[in-house]
């Protein structure tokens, strides 16, 4: 019988809902490009629950016990007397989500002996050590496309935000105020901007078809280039790398993995070769930018506004200076977290546990590392340092 462990955000502070703001969720039973949907032969849960939470258990603790499972569940993931350290020293399976990510480190790595498998609840595994679990035989997986079009839709939210000067104009009316000049001193139009992204991979290329109807020119810088369809249908100008890109860009969004690649890809000197007033979106992950690069550009109005829901570390501490940095629009980590992503990737991490336990393949879209090698989307997306 396996031990699982599995990280998991707080229950709201208001405690674990009881009624919900929508009855139902919208079905789909397959992704744009016609990837299906999670399809796992069972799921203990309603489609729209609050799932990612400790009490939610991604709805798996009925199942896993029925098994005969062990199945533990925490929020306490930091240093060395957190319970996630505690309990994995003789876990199987490790399942965490991004959005609260248990860093699986090659310390922690080396601690746990018997770990065969890291589920990523969501979509991005450099929270796990890949070249450490390739060197273990670890097989990590990830739910794939399960909330690729969330963030896409955050990334549009966070654009107009930004240009239109949405968050301060809001806080004028919190404040009873009706303030039009001091929100229309930094308002603007998206119509005719150039935007770009760094990468056009399900999340990128999900911004860019949101994007168009706005009428605005597309441009993206990835590594391995689009088909000449998608390039002629959405007009889009590709760069062959960033810095070409960030130069005739207005709106900037990053959505690449993070890896030994694209690690502090932002920096000081990135930057500078941004129009002046450019705006940057980064919902990819926090280490792929200079954390105080981004705070000085603000200062010096080379970024006329940073928005994204990614950090480093998980969870920001209070004194991040992001969280005080002027023009900004940042959430915590919650693009790819919606109920409706949720649900996804509960039934995924469920659909991946089953073929464990029945010795039957995970899809090889859901690997990352397997068989002691970068596989699968991994193969495709992410370098091993
Ligand atoms: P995909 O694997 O579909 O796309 C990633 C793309 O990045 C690929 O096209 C890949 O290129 C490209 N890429 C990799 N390295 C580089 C590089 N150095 N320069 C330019 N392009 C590069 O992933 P998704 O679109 O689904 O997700 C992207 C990332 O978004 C995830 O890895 C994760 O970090 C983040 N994410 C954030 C979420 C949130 O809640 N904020 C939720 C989900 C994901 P190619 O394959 O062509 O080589």
């Amino acid at each position: 019988m396996a031990k699982i462990l599995c990280v998991l955000y707080d229950d709201p502070v208001t405690g674990y809902p009881t009624t919900y703001a929508r009855d139902t969720l919208p079905q789909i039973d397959h992704y744009p490009g016609g990837q299906t949907v999670p399809s796992p032969e069972k799921v203990d849960f309603l489609p729209g629950q609050l799932l990612g939470s400790v009490s939610g258990e991604l709805g798996l603790r009925s199942f896993l016990e029925s098994l005969g499972h062990t199945f533990v569940v925490t929020s306490d993931k930091e240093g060395p007397d957190s319970v996630f350290e505690r309990e994995l020293v003789d876990a199987d399976i490790v399942i965490s989500q991004p959005f609260w990510p248990a860093y699986l480190t090659p310390e922690r790595i080396a601690k746990a002996p018997n770990l065969k498998l890291a589920i990523t609840a969501g979509i991005g595994s450099d929270h796990v050590d890949l070249s450490s679990a390739i060197g273990r035989g670890i097989t990590v997986a990830e739910v794939t496309f399960s909330n690729s079009i969330s963030v896409a839709e955050h990334v549009v939210m966070m654009t107009l935000a930004l240009v239109r000067n949405y968050l301060p104009s809001y806080q004028w009316v919190l404040d009873g105020g009706w303030n039009i000049a001091d929100c229309s001193a930094r308002a603007y139009d998206l119509e005719a901007m150039q935007v770009g992204t760094v990468a056009a991979g399900r999340i990128g290329l999900a911004v860019l078809r949101r994007l168009k109807p706005f009428d605005v020119g597309l441009h993206y810088t990835d590594r391995h280039r689009l088909a000449p369809e998608i390039e002629a249908e959405l007009n889009l100008t590709w760069h062959p790398d960033a810095e070409s890109m960030v130069r005739v860009c207005d709106v900037v969004t990053i959505n690449c993995p993070l890896h030994p690649e694209t690690e502090n890809m932002f920096d000081d000197a990135l930057l500078g070769k941004m129009k002046r007033g450019s705006y940057l979106i980064n919902t990819a992950r926090g280490k792929i930018v200079d954390r105080d690069a981004i705070v000085r550009a603000l200062e010096s109005g080379r970024l006329a506004g940073y928005a994204g829901d990614v950090w480093y570390p998980q969870p920001a501490p209070a004194d991040h200076p992001w969280r005080t940095m002027p023009n900004h629009g940042m959430t915590p980590h919650i693009s790819g977290t919606s109920l409706t992503a949720q649900a996804r990737y509960a039934a995924g991490t469920r659909e991946i546990l089953e073929c464990f336990f029945q010795g039957r393949p995970i899809r090889d879209e859901y690997l990352i590392v397997d068989g002691g090698r970068l596989a699968g989307t991994g193969q495709h997306s992410y370098s091993a340092r």
